[in-house]
């Protein structure tokens, strides 16, 4: 139950909100017929269409969400293996073979609204609803860093105790917090959305990414799932978060739907609009996009009563859709999902994964309790667990934070994309990262097969990369060696 100044704290947002949205010209982009009829019927199969659809993709072109809804709709089985085989080699030719690796860190969950598939809204008793002290904070940043972490997604619920002064406190507490040679040298958030003065508070503490998961893009299911009376019942304060963040300032911004709470072809197609609405006003869409998926949480019959299921198939057509759609975009996949269906899902175009996930307020020092966290998680490996099956399947493990300490954000971050060149710099501050993690935190075994691999990426770099990269890749891994961190290009 929310207290006298919780309460107060709301009803005055939501003035404060309404008032602002009285006065906001932007114009609602997502047209809930217009989705409706796109995903309604089964498309009619057109190998010649397919074929097109397909090439365009693979030359990085990206899709229409009509295009997309055309494919999603698809019932033939080949055409979906076709669509999958495209989806990992559009992820190649961007990106290259790396994952970037974060740990998710949950600050607070006291909030004022009652999204009824949380554990943490308003009404659950069985959550003891609190935050981290700064001691506590600092005490699970030696935790997340002592594992080898080097990027983190700090989770808050929404209420006065998160606002966005509390928001850029914490931010200082966690980079300030040095472990050895451990630190978090980026931060993304994942939060409540503000208004354009305290996202440039926030962004003034160093922010990565702002995140905000419109949960569903249907108008008509979002009122049933979010109350009437709650500041999260307001979908166009939310659906235009990300715009009001760009407005100050904050140039990676991250959309997500919760799937699972509504047909999932209209969620993917909400994001599609979301991201094009944002290259129209701003020149860049979402950098990252989540796809989380409806868990179960402590004391919340709604998981068990919803009827959007969404399955482990429909999750591999999702990922596929999205990464045809908006080749340049990240695509984050999360420890929501099971170790078996994460080995699989990442080959369709993820470039993001967390790993060593521990989501209960706390958790990181004290272990799991069901009573602080949000959901249950499905992947609970640790780091270098996941660190393990990565260098097994080939990929490169990164904790590369450059891109936003060297102001390659937003419009300047997707120029470099588009011209190839992100790929250029993915894999060698990749090879720099994940030699520190082999040098610093690697369990033996981990570090035998790290080395082999690293040293093929290191070949790779020296065959396939100006000469310069390669001189420089090999002066900055000897560096490393010699007791250097946090070097990147
Ligand atoms: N309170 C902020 C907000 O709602 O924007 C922060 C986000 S919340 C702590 C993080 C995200 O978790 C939500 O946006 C939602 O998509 C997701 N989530 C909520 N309940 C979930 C559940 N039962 N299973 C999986 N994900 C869930
Ligand atoms: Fe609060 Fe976010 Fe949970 Fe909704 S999803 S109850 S806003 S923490």
């Amino acid at each position: 139950m929310l207290t006298q100044k919780q309460l107060s704290w709301k009803q005055e947002r939501i003035e404060q909100v309404n008032r602002y949205l009285e006065k906001d010209k932007r114009v609602d982009f997502i047209d809930d017929a217009l989705i409706e009829k796109l995903i309604a019927a089964p498309s009619i199969l057109d190998r010649v269409k397919i074929a097109e659809l397909l090439a365009k993709s693979k030359s990085l072109k990206g899709l229409s969400p009509e295009e997309a809804a055309y494919l999603m709709n698809i019932e033939d089985k080949q055409t979906w293996e076709e669509i999958f085989k495209t989806a990992m080699e559009v992820k190649l030719s961007v990106y290259g073979n790396r994952i970037v690796l974060f740990a998710p860190l949950y600050i607070s969950d006291e909030c004022v609204n009652d999204c009824v598939y949380c554990g943490y809204r308003s009404s659950n008793k069985e959550i003891k609803h609190q935050g981290l002290t700064d001691d506590e904070l600092r005490a699970e940043i030696r935790a997340i860093t002592g594992a080898g972490q080097k990027r983190i997604v700090a989770v808050y619920g929404e209420g006065p105790e998160n606002d966005a002064d509390y928001i850029a406190h914490s931010m200082n507490v966690i980079y300030s917090e040095k472990n050895g040679r451990g630190e978090i040298r980026r931060i993304n958030i994942n939060a409540a959305p503000l208004f354009v003065e305290e996202y440039k508070t926030v962004k003034a503490a160093g922010i990565g990414t702002y995140q905000v998961f419109q949960e569903t893009y249907s108008k008509s299911r979002y009122r049933q799932l979010h109350g009437t009376d709650n500041i999260k019942s307001i979908f166009n304060w939310r659906l235009f978060s990300q715009h009001r963040a760009q407005e100050a300032g904050i140039s990676d911004v991250a959309i997500g739907a919760l799937f699972g709470i509504y047909d999932w072809r209209f969620e993917v197609m909400g994001l599609l609009y979301h991201a094009a609405d944002m290259d129209r006003e701003f020149g860049v869409g979402s950098h990252t996009i989540s796809f989380p998926r409806l868990n179960p949480a402590l004391n919340t019959p709604f998981y068990t009563k919803n009827k959007y299921k969404v399955t482990d198939d429909d999750m591999r057509k999702i990922i596929a859709i999205l990464r045809l759609s908006v080749p340049y975009t990240g695509l984050i996949l999360t420890a929501r999902e099971t170790p078996e269906l994460r080995h699989e899902l990442i080959k369709l175009g993820v470039s993001q994964i967390d790993a060593g996930s521990n989501i209960a307020i706390g958790g990181y020092q004290k272990g799991r309790d069901a009573s602080k966290e949000q959901f249950q998680l499905s992947d609970n490996r640790s780091l270098d667990d996941c660190i393990s099956e990565l260098v097994d399947e080939g990929y490169i493990p990164s904790f590369c934070t450059a891109d936003y300490r060297c102001g390659r954000v937003g419009c300047e971050f997707m120029e470099l994309a588009k011209s190839g060149n992100i790929k250029n710099l993915c894999i060698p501050n990749a090879v720099l990262t994940f030699e520190e993690y082999l040098l610093d935190y690697a369990s033996p075994a981990v570090k035998v097969k790290g080395d082999k691999l690293l040293s093929d990426y290191v070949k790779f770099v020296r065959a396939n990369y100006s000469e310069t990269m390669a001189k420089n890749v090999d002066a900055y891994l000897a560096r490393i060696k010699n007791g250097e961190r946090d070097l990147y290009f």
